[in-house]
C-alpha cells in the first residue's frame, strides 16, 4: 500500500488521450518524416521502465511526438525533462503536457543531431567518470533514418567524454529498427554481427530488451522494433581512440563474408599491403581465415593495438584512405578489387 502511495504521488492529472491530442491537434504522422506513434501507455511505460529508476532523474526525451513516452516518463517521478522535437507542430501538446506536471518539461523545439547536450542540465548533476552513472538519462523512439547515426555520434561522443557524457556515464534507452537492435548486441559468430556491435559493444553494456511489434505503432512501419538500453563502461574494451577502432573495424567487416585478411588489407596502400597484412595479423595473433564475424572483441583490441603501434611508426598511414585510392585507379581506367559495402554500420 505504502508503495502504491508514492506512486500515486507522481501521477499526472486526467488528460485527453495520446488518440484524442493527435485529433485536437490535427497531428496526422508525416511518412516524410517516418513519424509512427505509440498511443498504447502500457507499452510506452513498459519502455520507460527499462531505463531504470527515473525518481527525482533528470531526463531528455528525444522526438516526444505526441508524448505517449513523455507521459511515462513525467509518471515515473522525474525532476526534470527536457523534450527535443523538431516538428512545431507537437509543440502545444507538450506545452499542456509541461503545464499538468507543474512545469517539469522544458521543450526545446530543435534538431537532436546538433543540439548541444553537453549544457541541457546542471553542473551539479555530473559525476566523476568512475563513478556511479549520474541522474541523468536520455530516452526516445526516433525514426530509424535518425536513430543510427545518433548513436554513432554518440558512441563517439562517449568515447571522448563529451556531449550527454559530459555529465558522466549518461545511460540511453533507444528504439532502432529490430535488425539494428539485433546488430547492436550480437555476440561473436552471430549472423548480425557486424560494424555496430564492435563500437557500441567496445564502449557500453548494450542489452536489447524486448521487441514492440510494428502493429503497436500509428501507422504501422513495415518492420518490428527493438528497445536498447545503453550503461557506458568506465574502461572501454579496446583502448584506442575512437577513430582508430572505427577505422579498423570498418576495414575488417568491409568484406564480412569473406576472411578477414582482405578487410585487414584496405588499411594498407597497395605497395606495402601485402607485408603489412601479414605483419598485422602475425603481431595481433589472428587467424587471417576467420571471418570478420568470428572475431571476438580481444581479436579487435590487438587488432587495433597493433595498427595504432603501425601508424606510429608510419606518420602516413593512418591518412591513407582505401576507397579514395579505388576512386582514383577507376579515374584512370585500373580495376581493383571492390569492398561490398557493410551498409548498417
Ligand atoms: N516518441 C513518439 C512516440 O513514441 O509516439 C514519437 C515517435 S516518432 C517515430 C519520432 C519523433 O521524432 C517524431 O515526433 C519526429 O518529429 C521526431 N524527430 C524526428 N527527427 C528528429 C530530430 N532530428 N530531432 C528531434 N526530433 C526528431
Amino acid at each position: 500500500m505504502a508503495t502504491q502511495g508514492v506512486l500515486a504521488k507522481y501521477r499526472l492529472p486526467p488528460l485527453p488521450t495520446i488518440g484524442e491530442i493527435i485529433k485536437l491537434f490535427n497531428l496526422r504522422a508525416e511518412k516524410q518524416l517516418s513519424q509512427n506513434f505509440l498511443l498504447d501507455l502500457k507499452l510506452t511505460d513498459k519502455i520507460v521502465r527499462k531505463a531504470g529508476n527515473l525518481q527525482n532523474a533528470y531526463v531528455c526525451e528525444v522526438g516526444p511526438g505526441p508524448g505517449g513516452i513523455t507521459r511515462s516518463i513525467l509518471n515515473a517521478g522525474v525532476e526534470e525533462l527536457l523534450v527535443v522535437e523538431k516538428d512545431t507542430r507537437f509543440i502545444p501538446g507538450l506545452k499542456m503536457l509541461n503545464e499538468a506536471s507543474s512545469g517539469k518539461v522544458q521543450i526545446v523545439h530543435g534538431d537532436i543531431l546538433t543540439y548541444r547536450m553537453d549544457r541541457a542540465f546542471p553542473k551539479h548533476l555530473k559525476k566523476p567518470w568512475d563513478d556511479d552513472p549520474p541522474n541523468v538519462h536520455i530516452i526516445g523512439n526516433l525514426p530509424f533514418s535518425v536513430s543510427t547515426p545518433l548513436i554513432i555520434k554518440w558512441l563517439e561522443q562517449l568515447a571522448d567524454r563529451t556531449g550527454p557524457f559530459t555529465y558522466g556515464r549518461t545511460q540511453m534507452t533507444l528504439t532502432f529498427q529490430k535488425e539494428v537492435a539485433e546488430r547492436l548486441t550480437a555476440s561473436t559468430s552471430s549472423k548480425q554481427r557486424s560494424r555496430l556491435s564492435i563500437m557500441a559493444q567496445n564502449l557500453c553494456n548494450v542489452k536489447n530488451c524486448f521487441t514492440i511489434p510494428g502493429r503497436a505503432f500509428v501507422p504501422k512501419p513495415e518492420v518490428d522494433v527493438g528497445v536498447v538500453h545503453f550503461t557506458p563502461f568506465i574502461q572501454p574494451k579496446i583502448e584506442q581512440p575512437f577513430k582508430v577502432v572505427e577505422k579498423v573495424v570498418r576495414s575488417v567487416f568491409q568484406f564480412r563474408r569473406k576472411y578477414c585478411h582482405h578487410g585487414v588489407s584496405i588499411l594498407f596502400p597497395e605497395e606495402s599491403r601485402l607485408k603489412c597484412t601479414e605483419q598485422m595479423l602475425r603481431l595481433a595473433d589472428v587467424d587471417p581465415t576467420l571471418r570478420p564475424t568470428e572475431l571476438t572483441m580481444t581479436h579487435f583490441k590487438k587488432l587495433c593495438n597493433v595498427y595504432r603501434e603501425m601508424c606510429d611508426q608510419n606518420p602516413n598511414l593512418f591518412a591513407y584512405n582505401f576507397r579514395e585510392e579505388l576512386r582514383m585507379r577507376k579515374l584512370q581506367g585500373k580495376t581493383t578489387e571492390e569492398g561490398e559495402e557493410d551498409d548498417l554500420q
